[in-house]
């Protein structure tokens, strides 16, 4: 789960970090009354959406020379100005897609006046089994891009949970900034304190891009992109009430609704399959057979009438969808009951693409009588192979 820049801040803000006051609006009213509050007279209006590369994005309805989605202003007129630009106004970035994001909400900040910007980012590494801080010297612009022309001036750091946070990853994240004196230990404290909420939120990540030096010598946050830990939201309510849902797919969030992992893909066939792996291997066979997923979607271990059908429904809600491969296997959940709830759900969304099923497990024979009996065209397969083609086959012949 991801949430905005400015909550990730005020998060922060609770561990102790340095940040540049602002507030949150929903309206240009709300925005001018938020700047009111603020000393000024530099101001940075800022688009909140859950997506990075705002300042250098682009907004659709506006013209190809208007500011992007980070703005200065330098009166509480400028702020009304730019507030009303962008509310409401479609925002696309590098990270957005071509479709971009809508802005719904602004953050009204402090302008700062900067005299060099860093990155720092924490995240979850499973490789090291450790969580890992990545500095650099070059902060505001695209890590990727830095990572592949400079990599050099990457350092990652990364910290044993076990032994937790001790003063020399402080000094190795200061040291790796370059930074001296005062700001040096301003460095360590900071990293510590963001390490600590980290850790006491289960975040995935936390990238801080850029980390800016001011020029009377403070260091701050200047923009935070976080993404929690799904598995771990149900011990922090408060993380749980960050949620913007206007920010995420409704596919996905009605997914999650029915404990169903979804993801929507770009390609034409629909997948319900239970298991991430087996999931992944129904996915790599459709590709196989020339065609992509529309989707991943697993159902889960126990996967009944109501989740099947919720799944059915979310799968036909993408009208890219041209045919449908079920493959399941029936372990816990037996194939009769897994083919009950297929009949139930096909004839209840009134299915109107190509079906392919393919049960395996428990009860597979009283399973395929089932939908058999369905009176339903429902094409039963042997096995994966036999699936993947019999669902491309299916759909070809509709386009053909
Ligand atoms: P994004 O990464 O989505 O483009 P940022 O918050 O990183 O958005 O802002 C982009 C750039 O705008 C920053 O690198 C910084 O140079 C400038 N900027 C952002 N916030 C402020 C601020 N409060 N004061 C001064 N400059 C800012
Ligand atoms: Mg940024």
């Amino acid at each position: 789960m991801n949430i905005h820049e400015y909550q990730g801040k005020e998060l922060l803000a609770k561990f102790g970090a340095a940040i540049p006051a602002g507030y949150a609006a929903l309206s240009v009213e709300e925005a001018v009354a938020g700047a009111k509050q603020l000393p000024g007279p530099l101001y940075v209006v800022k688009a909140q959406i859950h997506a990075g590369g705002r300042g250098k994005g682009k907004f659709k309805e506006l013209g190809a020379d208007a500011k992007g989605g980070v703005r200065l202003a330098k009166s509480l007129a400028e702020v009304e100005e730019h507030a009303r630009e962008m509310l409401g106004n479609t925002l696309v970035t590098i990270q957005t897609g071509e479709h971009g994001k809508q802005v719904n909400r602004l953050y009204v900040t402090d302008g700062v006046d900067i005299a060099k910007e860093y990155y720092l980012s924490m995240l979850v590494d499973r490789k090291s089994g450790r969580i890992a801080i990545i500095v650099s010297t070059e902060g505001g612009i695209d890590i990727e891009e830095v990572a592949h022309s400079t990599p050099e001036k990457i350092t990652t750091i990364t910290i044993d949970p076990a032994t937790g946070f001790q003063p020399h990853h402080g000094r190795a994240v200061a040291f790796a900034l370059k930074l001296k004196g005062d700001l040096n230990k301003q460095a360590q404290i900071l990293t510590r304190q963001i390490f600590d909420a980290f850790v006491a939120k289960d975040a995935a990540m936390l990238e801080i891009n850029p980390l800016v030096e001011s020029k009377d010598g403070k260091l701050l946050v200047l923009d935070t992109k976080m993404s929690f830990d799904s598995n771990a939201l149900y011990r922090h309510p408060d993380v749980v009430e960050l949620r913007d849902e206007t920010e995420e797919d409704p596919a996905e969030i009605e997914a999650s609704k029915y404990d169903l992992a979804y993801i929507k893909l770009d390609g034409d066939i629909g997948c319900m399959v239970n298991g991430a792996g087996l999931a992944m291997a129904t996915m790599d066979i459709i590709k196989l057979n020339g065609m992509f997923p529309a989707n991943f979607l697993d159902v889960g271990g126990g996967a009944n009438k109501e989740k099947v059908t919720a799944a059915f429904k979310i799968i036909l809600s993408d009208p890219a969808v041209k045919g449908i491969l079920v493959n399941i296997f029936g372990g816990i959940m037996k194939c009769d009951i897994i083919a009950e709830g297929i009949v139930a759900a096909a004839k209840e969304v009134n299915l109107s693409v190509p079906l392919v099923v393919r049960l395996e497990g428990t009860n597979v024979d009283l399973g395929k009588q089932i939908l058999e009996g369905s009176g339903l065209p429902i094409v039963s397969a042997s096995d994966l192979g036999d699936a993947a083609k019999k669902i491309v086959a299916e759909v070809k012949k509709l386009q053909a």
